[in-house]
């Protein structure tokens, strides 16, 4: 792993995180809520994005946490 940074390891973990978070949401049932507001997030957005988790309205969360 020498040759890796360990930005590019971090970004791979923010990644993972985000799957995480993703398959939760969809086992509780609330994949298509937004993380801050609650209300659905369009079908054009997850289209995008998948692992979204906010709507138009609140954009990408910076990697919180
Ligand atoms: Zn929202």
């Amino acid at each position: 792993m020498s040759d890796v940074s360990n930005e590019t390891v971090q970004q791979i973990e923010n990644t993972l995180n985000e799957v995480d978070r993703a398959l939760d949401r969809l086992r509780s049932g609330t994949y298509r809520a937004c993380e801050v507001c609650g209300s659905e997030i369009e079908e054009n957005l997850l289209a995008a994005d998948a692992l979204r988790a906010s709507c138009v309205a609140h954009p990408r969360l910076p990697d919180a946490e």
